[in-house]
C-alpha cells in the first residue's frame, strides 16, 4: 500500500502543479487551446471550472489513502 499511497500523493502534486487542468481519464497535462481544454492522449475536451471541481473532489476522497502515516 506504500507504493500506492506514494503514487497518489506524486499525482496529486501534479495535479496541483498544473492548476488541476489535468485529464480525469489519463492524468495527463492539459493543454489550452483557443480557450478549451483538451486532452493530448486521448482527445476529451474539459471546462476549466469542471476539471477544479472534480479534482478537488477527488482529493477529498482520497484524502486518507493519500495523507496515511
Ligand atoms: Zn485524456
Amino acid at each position: 500500500m506504500h507504493t500506492s499511497n506514494e503514487r497518489m500523493l506524486a499525482h496529486w502534486w501534479m495535479v496541483k502543479g498544473n492548476q488541476y487542468m489535468v485529464c480525469p481519464r489519463c492524468w495527463y497535462p492539459l493543454v489550452s487551446i483557443d480557450e478549451n481544454l483538451k486532452c493530448p492522449e486521448c482527445g476529451d475536451s474539459h471546462e476549466p471550472e469542471d476539471l477544479k471541481a472534480l479534482w478537488v473532489a477527488w482529493h477529498a476522497k482520497m484524502y486518507p489513502v493519500i495523507h496515511e502515516e
